[in-house]
């Protein structure tokens, strides 16, 4: 696994870590997606709100620094009072004043109600982030589905879509233009609400090679080399968003460490389970690129995997040797025309009625499931795993064994304990967790945001231009 080096060494916020990496998601210069970037001046006409201020260097990167660990602050820890941000942050409340003043002027965070809670004396009027205006959009394509969903900056659901798809039956430029077709629609809902999209990220399986915006294998699609971002972006025509590709498995991890609470989570191992395995791991608050976990040779059966070798991990607990242990063929959860979650739904279903044959093939799952994770325990030491796709769905049925299984395989009864958890944020996780890669330029380099003309003080009466 490759480390990516963070660009924010000083900001002491968690949610510092996220990947940074070649396509220069922060840091200098315009990345090859033509993403909006930070540390220049120079203006990104393919965003249309981002800007660069020319200062001296030094100042101005100090500045940059300090203005995303407010916005991160906020982020983290929801609405506070100017005070509480000068206590949080350890900045003179002055220099706080001065930065809440700033980002209200770029629309990014906005004053809300007051803070009579304990008050003394006059009550503090909130800061909070800004959800109203600009948004990030997450585009999963999965061998039987799309979702395309667009977060706001609050990370909150402003627009989701999702379709049925049998990906690997059609041909990438086929598929594309269906995840295309679920993208136009998401601009035209969030322009409608008054809010500009940065940009968009495409999330797949396989392996990605983010700075060219190529899918270079997705086994569990049939593709190889597809330049989806270039598709995607011709697709969509002129004025559309930048666009960025990365792995679903590394979305969903960012997605669960954004979404976990506390500081516990520094160390986080993400499992998502579906046609094909995948993972990523955060550690030390970095996100790690993610490793093809789902070819572990750990199938005890030897059976033939997709990957063209025999005996790995992601056949023995892949959704398909769920499906077919579960169910026959002819049996509606096989049909990939419906939607998997109205599948995994039936099958949750039978599974609470105490289905024999539903609950045996879980229990079979289970046990394998349990079996990879403690080897991954033993290679990446997180704190926390948390499994995602259809693993979450059947998280009551998973989680209890894998976490025994865990325990009973701890080193000494003092070695720190790994919880086992099963994500909460439902199938779109890894869409989400592309929605907010789109987003983190922004959080890293708040001032690369232009100011909102029509927002001179700021404030909750502020309206759209
Ligand atoms: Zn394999």
């Amino acid at each position: 696994m490759a480390k990516i080096s963070t660009g924010l060494g000083q900001a002491p916020e968690r949610g510092d870590h996220v990947r940074q990496d070649q396509r220069g998601t922060t840091g200098t210069g315009t990345g090859a997606a033509g993403h909006p970037q930070t540390g220049t001046a120079a203006p990104s006409a393919a965003s249309g709100i981002m800007a660069g201020y020319p200062e001296p260097a030094d100042k101005a990167s100090l500045r940059r620094t300090n203005l995303s660990v407010m916005l991160r602050h906020l982020r983290e820890n929801g609405a506070q009072s100017r005070t509480h941000l000068a206590a949080a942050t350890g900045l003179p409340k002055a220099t706080v004043s001065v930065l809440v003043g700033d980002l209200i002027q770029r629309g990014l965070v906005r004053e809300g109600e007051l803070d009579r809670a304990g008050a003394v004396g006059r009550p503090h009027r909130m800061v909070d982030l800004d959800g109203r205006w600009i948004c990030g959009v997450g585009a999963e394509i999965g061998p039987d589905h799309i979702t395309v969903l667009a977060l706001d900056l609050r990370g909150t659901v402003v627009h989701e879509d999702r379709r049925a798809l049998d990906v690997p039956a059609l041909t990438p430029q086929a598929a594309l233009r269906e995840v295309a077709d679920l993208v136009a629609d998401c601009l035209s809902a969030v322009a409608d609400l008054g809010m500009h999209a940065v940009a968009v990220t495409l999330v797949t399986q396989g392996s990605v090679d983010a700075a060219s915006g190529t899918v270079r294998v997705a086994t569990n699609f049939g593709w190889h080399d597809v330049r989806a971002a270039d598709e995607l972006r011709a697709l969509l025509g002129p004025g559309c968003p930048p666009v960025l590709v990365e792995n679903d498995a590394e979305s969903g991890a960012l997605a669960e460490y954004l979404a976990a609470p506390g500081a516990d989570v520094r160390e986080l191992v993400y499992v998502t389970g579906g046609i094909g395995v995948g993972g990523a791991s955060i550690s030390g608050g970095t996100l790690l690129s993610g490793s093809e976990i789902g070819h572990m040779k750990l199938d005890r059966l030897d059976r033939p995997c997709a990957c063209g070798r025999t005996g790995c991990w992601e056949v023995a607990v892949g959704l398909q040797t769920f499906l077919d242990a579960a169910a026959d063929p002819a049996d509606r959860v096989h049909d990939r025309s419906v939607d998997l979650a109205e599948r995994l739904a039936e099958l949750l279903a039978r599974a609470e009625a105490g289905d024999p044959r539903t609950l045996a093939a879980l229990a079979v799952i289970a046990d394998d499931l349990a079996l990879g994770l403690s080897v991954l325990v033993d290679v990446l030491n997180p704190s926390r795993i948390v499994l995602g796709g259809y693993f979450a769905v059947f998280g009551r049925y998973l989680v209890d064994e894998a976490q025994r299984f865990v325990d009973r395989r701890r080193i000494s009864p003092a070695a720190p304990r790994v919880v086992v958890a099963a994500s909460a944020l439902g199938l779109s996780n890894a869409a989400q967790g592309g929605a907010q890669l789109t987003l983190e330029p922004l959080f890293n380099d708040p001032s690369a945001v232009q100011v909102r003309a029509t927002v001179s003080h700021g404030g909750p009466g502020a309206e759209p231009a």
